[in-house]
């Protein structure tokens, strides 16, 4: 379904990117991965992908606190696959819980930068490749919490929410040019970022995990599961897939019918 077509998805050394790279590669995607970690094993990882898929995979780096570094990254992937980058996922993501009135000033910058002034960065430098192609999907990993807020988590649901409004206008703004630009709004997933949610919750909250799981993760998740990645992933395919040109400026829940969402 993907085969000529070249991917790069954000943070996808884990969780839900690993997904959504495995998925885009095995719909015959050559793909980028980005991500924090050993370059050696994440290349390892590449090449894994690569060989099961039978594409191409490259490990593309950045932090994404930089823009320099992401403004690199897209140019390394674009230039590896002959000047072509037609789908861009910014999916990586941080959190950090606290009440505003202790949260530590760095600790809002790094969660603005990563989980929203990242996508800005990535999508302005990929846009050209896309013009070009005359062909683009843009795929932002939004959350329950561009829709809603939960306490103590000002800096990510600010982002989040910024994603929403950043996807409805970039989408807007390249309607005419063939290129689609949807938020994917999931629920809870169990990957590391809520492992670590789940201890941070239990301290801020003096509760024990138990109950950050059932009582305040999946209070309002009425499956009273986590989201698998691979439904997101699926999502991330049929957004790139043939009959997707209409989805665009979207922000598509996918959270077990979230009551509060
Ligand atoms: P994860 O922790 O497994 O993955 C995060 C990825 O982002 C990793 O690849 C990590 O290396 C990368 N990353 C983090 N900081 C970075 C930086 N400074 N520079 C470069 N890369 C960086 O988390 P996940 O749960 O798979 O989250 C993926 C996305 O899904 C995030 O945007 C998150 O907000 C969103 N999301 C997650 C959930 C959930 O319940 N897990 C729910 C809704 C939305």
């Amino acid at each position: 379904m993907l085969a000529g077509k070249v991917a790069l998805v954000t943070g996808s050394t884990s969780g839900i990117g690993l997904e959504v790279i495995r998925a885009l590669a095995g719909a015959g995607a050559n793909v980028a991965m980005h991500g924090l970690g050993d370059p050696a094993k994440l290349t390892d990882m590449c090449h894994k992908i690569a060989s099961d898929a039978s594409v191409k995979a490259i490990y593309a780096p950045a932090d994404l606190k930089k823009p320099a570094e992401i403004r690199s990254m897209v140019k390394h992937t674009a230039d590896t696959f002959g000047s072509k980058l037609d789908i861009l996922v910014n999916n990586a993501g941080i959190q950090f819980v606290s009440p505003v009135a202790d949260f530590p000033e760095d600790k809002w910058d790094d969660v603005i930068a990563v989980c929203l002034s990242s996508a800005f960065h990535t999508s302005k430098a990929a846009l050209p490749y896309m013009m070009t192609g005359g062909w683009g999907r843009i795929i932002n990993t939004g959350s329950m919490h561009a829709l809603v807020a939960s306490p103590y988590k000002s800096a990510y649901n600010a982002a989040k929410h910024g994603i929403a409004g950043f996807t409805k206008t970039l989408a807007l703004e390249v309607a005419k040019n063939n290129i689609t630009c949807n938020a994917i709004c999931p629920g809870y997933v169990l990957t590391d970022l809520v492992k670590n949610q789940i201890d941070d919750t239990a301290r801020v909250r003096n509760i024990p995990r138990e109950s950050v799981i059932n009582d305040v993760l999946l209070a309002d998740q009425p499956t009273k599961q986590f989201v698998d990645p691979k439904d997101i992933a699926a999502l991330v395919l049929h957004l790139c897939g043939p009959h997707s040109s209409s989805f665009t400026g979207a922000c598509l829940s996918i959270d077990g019918e979230c009551t509060v969402c």
